[in-house]
């Protein structure tokens, strides 16, 4: 069976940003093919979040290009990133806690860009988010803030998704929540891979999940990427190595 091709959706090159004198991300560069499943790793503090966040364009990079289906938005602000097809489900999920799920959900979907919901083959309303998240259908006219940590979760995966984007950024999708429901979590994820073909890449503390889900690896370690592998390629024991910085031990 022939492999399919995959055509570059997301490119980052030489990207550079800090916090004052501080550089946490260093002359970063990568690709996502259309329909990759990609899991960033590294040590707290490895420049992960802010990575992502310089991505979503709600952290200004200091050097670098990002190009999107071939358009650079290296210059765009946020908001017009998510109408580009970029969206971040950042750490803390950032609900509006007192406005129910559904109401969280028709704010976002207002907000969307018109032009580009026309666009797509399958646009996502509610009614298909709740399709394939369906954890979030009892709970919908629940309170965001009376939500436990996975049902939060999956609303804010669910609210990203009503911008209808080509990219989803995800930062830390089991911080905090007890082993079930980042179970749950992970299998919404992969209800998005395999019925929308969503692009992922998500910053994953936990490494075995990371190689057992996705299609491949990056490990960031003080803002440099240290190593990039397809997760079939490459072992535990390499990742905690370029983690750690242990490449002797090779
Ligand atoms: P974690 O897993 O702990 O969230 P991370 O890999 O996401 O870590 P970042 O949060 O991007 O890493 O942090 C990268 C570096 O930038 C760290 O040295 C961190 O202390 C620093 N940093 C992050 N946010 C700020 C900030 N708002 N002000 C100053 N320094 C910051």
């Amino acid at each position: 069976m022939s492999t399919p091709i995959r055509t570059e959706l997301l490119r980052v090159q030489g990207l550079r940003a800090g916090h004052g004198q501080l550089t946490a991300v260093r002359e970063v560069s990568l690709t996502l093919a259309r329909g990759d499943c990609v899991a960033l790793v590294g040590a707290n503090g490895a420049g992960k979040t802010t990575l992502l966040r310089c991505l979503a364009g709600v952290h200004p990079a200091l050097a670098g290009q990002v190009r999107l289906a071939g358009q650079d938005i290296t210059a765009l602000p946020a908001h017009r990133r998510v109408q580009q097809g970029l969206a971040l489900v950042p750490e803390g999920r950032r609900l509006w806690a007192d406005m129910t799920v559904r109401e969280n959900l028709a704010v976002a979907l207002e907000h969307r860009d018109p032009v580009r919901a026309a666009a797509a083959a399958q646009p996502w309303s509610i009614e298909r988010a709740l399709d394939a998240l369906p954890g979030l259908r009892p709970i919908l006219d629940r309170p965001a803030g009376a939500l436990s940590g996975g049902q939060r979760q999956a609303a804010a995966i669910a609210r990203a998704l009503m911008s209808n984007p080509e990219v989803l950024l995800l930062d830390e999708v089991s911080l905090g929540l007890s082993p079930r429901v980042v179970d749950e979590v992970y299998v919404s994820l992969q209800a998005l891979r395999d019925q929308a073909g969503t692009t992922l890449l998500l910053v994953e503390q936990d490494l075995g999940r990371a190689l057992r889900f996705a299609d491949r690896v990056l490990c960031l370690r003080e803002g440099r990427i240290v190593l990039q592998a397809a997760c079939a390629d490459t072992t535990r024991e390499a990742v905690t190595h370029a983690y750690f910085g242990m490449e002797t031990l090779q």
